[in-house]
C-alpha cells in the first residue's frame, strides 16, 4: 500500500485535435513546479495523471497537494491509496487509509469505477461488499446514498486499484504556455497581480515589466513588485521581470506637458516601452490592471488615448470587474496582503491634482510633440534590469 496523487484533466479533455500539445505542456509544468517537493514519477491514462512518489525517495506529499492545487488546466485532485486489485486489500485499505475521516462520519456511502473489466466483480457488488465491511468495522455508522457525510471511493484501474475520499477542485483554466506570451505592466498595486493571474489561468505565459522611479521611489517598492510576481508564480511558474528606469521620463513630462495630461502621456510611455520589451521578449501582447472607471486615467477615453500608444493588442482582464471582486481574488491567490504594504507607486508620485478625465488623442498627441520621445525611451530601455523570478513555494 502506498500514497499516490490522482488528477484528473479540466477543459482541455475538450480540446479535440490539440489534446496532445495540452497534455505535454501540463506534463511538463506538472514535473517542473513538483521538484520543489521531491521527485515523483508522472504518468498519464484514461485522462488521468498519477504522480507516484519516486522509488525510494521521502517525498512531501502535503507540498506537492499544495502545489498541484495551483496549475492551471487540472479539473481536480485527489490523495489515493493504491493497493493490489484484490478485494480483501480494498477492504482493508479502505478501513486504514479513510479510518479518521471515517469515524468522524455519521454516513457514509462507496462508490466505483472499474475501468478494469477483468475484475471479477462489478462495480455495484464491490460497493456492496466495501460497504458492508466498513459497517461491521465503524460502530455507529449508517449508510446514506443519498446525502452522505462522507464518500469512499474505489477506482479499479489498469495497473492496480485506488482508494480516497472526496477529490479537491483544481485550480481550473488551461495549462501555461498553451496560450502564448504576454508581458504584464506590474505596479505593487492590488490590480495587477489579478490581471496576471487570469491571464495565466487562460494558458497565457508571463514576461513582466516594472517601473521604477528611483530616487523618488525606494528599492522596497520594486521589491514589493517582485514578491508579488513570485506569489503570481505559484500559478504562472518563472518569469522574467524588466524593472524599466521611469523618473527621467516623468520628470521630462512634469516639466513639459499641460498638467492634466501627465498620467495619460505616462501611461503611453509605459506602453511603448513596455512594447519595446514584450516584441524582443516574443510577447503577442501587453496585460494590465486596468479597469473602467477606477480612476481618472481609466474612462473609455483615457484609455483611448492610452491604447493608441501600443501597436500589440492590450488584454484587460479586470475591464468590468468591481474593486471588491478584484479583491477577492486577490485574498484567494494571497497577493492582497502584500498589496496594501505601502510603498510608494511610481504613478502617484507625479499625479496631478485634476487629471483630465476625459483626454482627447488629438491633444495629448501634440502635448508629447514638446518631447523627445524617441530619445527617451531608448534611453530608459538601455538602462533595463532583468531579474528572475520564481515561485514563492
Ligand atoms: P494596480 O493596483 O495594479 O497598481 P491601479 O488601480 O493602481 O492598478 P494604475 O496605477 O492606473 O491603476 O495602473 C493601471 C495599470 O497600469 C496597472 O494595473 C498596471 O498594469 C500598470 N501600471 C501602473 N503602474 C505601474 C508600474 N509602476 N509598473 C508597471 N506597470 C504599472
Ligand atoms: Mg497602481
Amino acid at each position: 500500500m502506498r500514497e499516490i496523487i490522482l488528477i484528473k484533466l479540466g477543459e482541455m479533455v475538450l480540446k479535440g485535435l490539440n489534446r496532445k500539445g495540452f497534455d505535454s505542456v501540463l506534463r511538463k509544468n506538472i514535473a517542473r513546479r513538483l521538484k520543489a517537493a521531491g521527485r515523483f514519477d508522472i504518468r498519464e491514462a484514461q485522462s488521468t495523471i498519477y504522480i507516484t512518489p519516486a522509488e525510494g525517495e521521502a517525498a512531501d506529499m502535503d507540498a506537492a497537494c499544495g502545489i498541484i492545487s495551483k496549475i492551471f488546466g487540472l479539473a481536480s485532485f485527489t490523495r489515493a491509496c493504491e493497493v493490489e486489485k484484490d478485494l480483501s486489500a480494498i477492504m482493508a485499505a479502505s478501513e486504514t487509509y479513510l479510518g479518521a475521516e471515517l469515524s468522524q462520519a455519521a454516513t457514509f456511502k462507496v462508490e466505483c469505477k472499474r475501468s478494469d473489466k477483468r475484475f471479477p466483480l462489478k462495480s455495484p457488488e464491490i460497493c456492496a461488499q466495501v460497504g458492508g465491511f466498513l459497517l461491521s468495522k465503524f460502530h455507529g455508522l449508517k449508510v446514506d446514498v443519498e446525502n452522505p457525510d462522507f464518500t469512499v471511493y474505489v477506482e479499479i484501474r489498469d495497473f492496480a486499484a485506488y482508494v480516497h475520499g472526496t477529490a479537491l477542485r483544481g485550480a481550473g483554466g488551461i495549462p501555461v504556455g498553451t496560450g502564448g506570451k504576454a508581458c504584464v505592466l506590474i505596479s505593487g498595486g492590488i490590480d495587477s497581480p489579478v490581471a496576471a493571474w487570469m491571464m495565466a489561468k487562460r494558458g497565457v505565459e508571463l514576461t513582466a515589466v516594472h517601473f521604477a522611479s528611483p530616487p523618488y521611489t525606494s528599492e522596497r517598492a520594486e521589491q514589493k513588485a517582485v514578491d508579488l510576481l513570485r506569489r503570481v508564480g505559484r500559478y504562472a511558474g518563472s518569469m522574467t521581470m524588466y524593472t524599466v528606469p521611469f523618473a527621467k521620463i516623468q520628470e521630462e513630462i512634469k516639466e513639459k506637458c499641460p498638467q492634466d495630461i501627465y498620467t495619460v502621456i505616462m501611461r503611453r510611455f509605459m506602453m511603448k516601452a513596455a512594447q519595446a520589451i514584450a516584441l524582443k521578449e516574443g510577447c503577442s501582447a501587453l496585460v494590465t490592471g486596468e479597469s473602467l472607471g477606477q480612476v481618472a486615467s481609466q474612462t473609455i477615453q483615457a484609455i483611448a488615448c492610452t491604447n493608441a500608444a501600443a501597436g500589440i493588442p492590450v488584454l484587460r482582464p479586470l475591464i468590468g470587474m468591481d474593486k471588491i471582486d478584484i479583491i477577492n481574488i486577490a485574498n484567494k491567490i494571497d497577493t492582497y496582503e502584500l498589496s496594501i504594504l505601502p510603498y510608494e507607486d511610481c504613478c502617484t508620485i507625479f499625479t496631478p491634482k485634476h487629471p483630465r478625465t476625459r483626454p482627447v488623442l488629438k491633444y495629448v498627441l501634440k502635448a508629447e510633440e514638446a518631447l523627445d520621445c524617441g530619445v527617451l525611451l531608448e534611453d530608459c530601455l538601455s538602462h533595463v534590469k532583468t531579474t528572475k523570478i520564481y515561485p514563492d513555494v
